[in-house]
């Protein structure tokens, strides 16, 4: 395989527009990328037919308007390139209009209420920052989507919108930095994800897997992740073969599949590109989510994107590595060599530590899913509480600048901004906690809290915006200065005062750590309900109106349809595990409990002396735990009944919480423990050990 040569080969890049199309068609079109601007109609025609022939080289017969609806996955229409010319016969077609608009009866797409139903359409709008690509013989056209009042409808929208405005606030930084050279800075991702194999027959013998991506079943298998022998393990041929063929597709596409690993849980494995702009981070993202599932099949394997779909083992995230870069290629999260690199480079950095405080609430609910619920704080994944990691010699230079006092890397010296320089070591400082939400990891911030199945787009453009505000606020006030150095000082001094309690080096994972968070006042929202709710606190309204980021109907809307989101998949969990239990698991063990009484009496007619106390033991047992699972099947019906009849969404969701998991797992601890008593061959579903040892 020749990487190089089929790296990106489907998509519509920046080289490949440079070489089809006329130099004033390029130059007019990055002009308006560059400003942000609409194409006018001459331009977008020639794109469209150079789009066009490239994509019919390449073996397109159809084109997408290609974005990402609130559902959080990715939708498609596909319109084929034909048009018919009059004699019978066609001709392929494609307008700069059908390139830059589409138009999309979006009444289906969830708008919490921004649309209402007699104004159902939705229009889709050509995101050229973000490239064309070919996938399953159709040219997609990565877009936003929009309703006719202009309300984002989509993922992508708002994620676009905060990088303009931190690209505004970040300029002006760096101007009072002297820096009059960069034009742009942009937000950089790299997304590391995690999934889960097994194999498609096993699969197909679980609804639970089928309609909801996770076991609501299964004991435990004698063995889990207890050895540690998966992690980083030698990886398995036929995982290999998926995995070389999802990044020879990835390659394709353009997006740069660097490296794969097994993961902690067996069965578990993760892939991380190299990372690149945030909205093509994002899009790649899904691409890549995507790609997982559809190669997956062709092996035959299934690949799970749930957060957890297994109890007892390591559920699965996503880790989203964030930093600041420029136009001419640096990072601003790297610190510099000279004094006042350094002292910017603080800037940036207790910029994030200021915001993240202030909006530790907004930084959970971005995060927030019922399936990610099952994750965080359980050990595995961080804690829902917020916390930055910075380790023990940046924290130790903070501590230096709040107290005015000698920081322990060098002897006895001040550290004063703007004339000292920070000591090298903690550029590639390897002592890495791996159970902070928030880590600094010498040039980077890694964002461990995303559940896996999530699109990448809400935790970037909330810690977009959120560092909009704060590097705003800080123009703001250095601006007015006439000492740019004393103000910076005392400014960031002030601020590591005010904000140092976000900062926490230590475990994570351990009680005292929440009890310690308590007392510092860091909010603990354990569940998503919570988090949800504070979505639309007014500063949080503010934050995102001042930067015209979201108004407060999108707000509105966005809370409500995750708080849908959150009911729909509890209540499709609930009847899941009525079906499996009613038609599935009750007469299994109905007929294993007359398998054994048959075998009592055969037994007691060859002598009635003859010992039955095993089969009369698990008869008893089963009987007993059946009638208790009989009793958890009504509760649980009641109770999604009872869901119905809440006044609001919110309400509905907190019912969900409070009245219906609750019920769920009590079914699941019955159903469990009578799977380990009965007859493995008439157990309806495949167990823990074959699923998560399926794939050999
Ligand atoms: P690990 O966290 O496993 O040690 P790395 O530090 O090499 O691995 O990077 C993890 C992820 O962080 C990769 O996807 C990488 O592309 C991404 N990354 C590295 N530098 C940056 C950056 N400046 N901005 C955003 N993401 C980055
Ligand atoms: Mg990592």
């Amino acid at each position: 395989m020749n990487i190089p040569e089929i790296f990106a080969s489907l998509v519509f890049t920046d080289e490949v527009m440079q070489a089809r199309l006329p130099k004033t068609t390029y130059r007019a079109m990055k002009k308006c990328i560059a400003e942000g601007k609409r194409l006018d109609r001459e331009i977008a025609d020639v794109v469209a037919t150079a789009m066009k022939e490239w994509a019919i080289e390449k073996g397109a017969t159809h084109y997408t308007h290609w974005f990402q609806p609130m559902t959080g996955i990715t939708a498609e229409k596909h319109d084929s390139f034909i048009s018919p010319n009059g004699d019978g016969k066609v001709i392929m077609e494609f307008s700069g209009r059908e390139l830059s608009q589409g138009e999309t009866d979006g009444s289906s797409f969830p708008s919490g209420g921004l649309r209402a139903t007699f104004e159902a359409r939705g229009y889709t709008a050509w995101d050229p920052n973000s490239y064309a690509f070919i996938k399953d013989h159709t040219l997609c056209i990565p877009t936003a989507f929009c309703s006719y009042g202009g309300q984002a409808l989509d993922k992508k929208t708002p994620l676009l919108r905060s990088m303009e405005a931190l690209n505004k606030q970040a300029l002006r930084v760096l101007r009072l930095f002297g820096d009059h050279e960069t034009a742009k800075v942009t937000p950089t991702v790299g997304a590391e994800q995690e999934y889960f194999l097994i194999d498609k027959d096993v699969y197909l013998k679980r609804k639970d897997l089928i309609y909801c991506g996770r076991t609501l079943f299964g004991a435990k298998a004698p063995k889990g992740q207890e050895l540690d022998d998966h992690y980083f393990g030698a990886i398995k041929t036929r995982v290999l073969d998926f995995m070389s063929d999802l990044d020879e597709e990835l390659w394709k596409l353009g997006v740069t599949a660097k490296t794969e690993h097994n993961e902690v849980a067996p069965g578990q494995h993760e892939l991380a590109p190299v990372f690149c702009t945030t909205n093509l981070a994002c899009d790649q993202n899904q691409i890549t989510m995507e790609l997982m599932k559809k190669i997956a099949d062709k092996h035959n394997l299934v690949c799970l994107l749930h957060e957890k779909p297994f109890a007892g083992v390591n559920g699965s995230g996503k880790h989203n590595n964030w930093s600041l870069s420029t136009d001419k290629g640096v990072n601003l999260l790297e610190p510099g060599d000279s004094p006042m690199e350094n002292a910017q480079f603080l800037t940036f950095l207790i910029a994030l530590v200021k915001g993240v405080d202030e909006y530790q609430d907004l930084m959970r609910c971005s995060v927030a899913s019922a399936s990610n619920d099952h994750r965080l704080g359980g050990q595995e994944a961080p804690p829902a509480i917020l916390s930055i990691f910075l380790g023990d010699e940046l924290t130790d230079i903070l501590d230096s600048i709040e107290n005015d006092s000698a920081y322990s890397g060098k002897d006895k010296e001040l550290m004063k901004l703007g004339v000292h320089t920070l000591p090298k070591f903690f550029r590639d400082t390897t002592d890495r906690n791996r159970t902070s939400p928030l880590a600094f990891t010498g040039n980077k911030f890694e964002f461990r809290m995303l559940g896996s199945s999530v699109n990448i787009a809400c935790p970037n453009f909330f810690m977009n915006t959120i560092m909009a505000e704060e590097l705003c606020q800080f123009a703001d006030e250095l601006e007015q200065s006439d000492d740019f150095a004393g103000t910076l000082h005392a400014m960031l001094k002030r601020e590591i005062k005010n904000h140092k309690r976000i900062i926490f080096n230590g475990n994570n994972y351990s009680d005292e750590w929440v009890e310690e968070a308590e007392r510092r006042g860091l909010l603990n929202l354990k569940t998503s309900v919570e988090a949800l709710e504070s979505y639309s606190k007014e500063k949080n309204i503010r934050l995102f109106g001042k930067h015209r980021v979201l108004s407060k109907e999108e707000v509105f809307s966005r809370r409500d349809i995750l708080l849908e989101n959150y009911v729909k998949t509890i209540n499709i969990e609930a009847l899941t595990m009525l079906d499996m239990s009613k038609r599935s698991i009750l007469p299994a063990v109905s007929g294993y409990v007359k398998t054994l009484a048959d075998t009592i009496l055969a037994k007691k007619s060859v002598s009635s002396a003859i010992d039955c106390k095993a089969e009369e033991g698990l008869v008893n047992k089963l009987s007993a735990l059946s009638g208790c699972f009989c009793e958890k099947i009504e509760m649980l019906e009641k109770a999604v009944v009872g869901a119905r009849t809440q006044q609001d969404i919110g309400a509905e969701a907190a019912y969900y919480r409070d009245y219906v998991l609750p019920v769920m797992k009590e079914m699941r601890a019955v159903s469990d423990e009578m799977e380990t008593m009965v007859d493995a061959k008439v157990w309806p579903f495949p167990t823990y050990g074959e699923l998560l040892f399926s794939v050999l």
